[in-house]
């Protein structure tokens, strides 16, 4: 017989690889719970904390909020701070260019953990359409 907790991590697990996301806890335990209805959110806070310690996922900040990865290879993350969105970037290029200029005195790089930081094209485009919007309803209050 599988011990619950097993299945409980499992069931995180499964969640995380199947989303490119990078849920939070609370997104992580929505989903899981509608499978263990018994769950709780410190027990999917609990599973996701260890298993970014052993580095079975990636744990990042940004937003003050952290978020969960389980794709662990080598990449950085674009977060959008409107819609809050993060996105993968995979391009070691970046990294090797950072890791190979950076002076820092007395300091050795061993990995690179960026994150940047901006707006997606989505909310680019719909606060432009506000905007117009917005200058539309000027005009028509000016008359
Ligand atoms: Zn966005
Ligand atoms: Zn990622």
């Amino acid at each position: 017989m599988i011990k619950r907790n097993t299945v409980q991590k499992m069931k995180i697990m499964e969640y995380l690889m199947s989303t490119k996301s990078h849920p939070t806890a609370e997104a992580v335990y929505a989903e899981v719970s509608k499978d263990i209805p018994t769950i709780s959110l410190s027990t999917v806070y609990r599973n996701l904390n260890t298993m970014a310690e052993e580095g079975e996922i990636i744990k990042f900040e940004v937003g003050n909020e952290a978020h969960y990865d389980a794709d662990i290879s080598f990449h950085h993350h674009v977060y959008c701070k409107v819609c809050k969105c993060v996105f993968d970037l995979h391009d070691k290029e970046i990294a090797d260019y950072i890791t190979d200029n950076a002076k820092i005195p007395n300091f050795k790089v061993e990995s690179t953990n960026l994150i940047f930081v901006g707006k997606c094209c989505d909310c680019i485009l719909s606060e432009e359409t506000m905007q117009s919007m917005q200058l539309a309803a000027d005009e028509i209050t000016a008359d």
